[in-house]
């Protein structure tokens, strides 16, 4: 009999998780460091693998869920009340 049989299934799994999953996982983790998610989703769709290795490994940046800390100028969440760096209050920010 003629049609999708678990082996091609499975293939096709495959080909969705590399094609779709990758690249939204890609972004959410950039996203997470104050990148832009559209650009790091097309980055992803393009270097798959690589590029979710890269967005694992990339510096945090101010922007998105981050600001810069007033005192040491290191990236710290915009929920934060304490920077983790310095130690500095950060709710005595103007
Ligand atoms: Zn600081």
């Amino acid at each position: 009999m003629v049609g999708i049989g678990l082996p091609e299934l499975l293939v096709m799994c495959f080909v969705l998780v590399v094609t779709l999953i990758i690249p939204i996982w890609t972004a959410n983790v950039a996203k997470g460091k104050g990148r832009n998610w559209v650009v790091w989703f097309v980055l992803g769709f393009l270097l798959n693998i690589v590029g979710l290795i890269i967005a694992y490994v990339l510096p945090v940046q101010a922007g998105g869920d981050y600001m810069k800390c007033s005192q040491c100028a290191e990236p710290v969440r915009r929920e934060a009340k304490v920077c983790k760096h310095c130690g500095a209050d950060l709710l005595k920010r103007a």
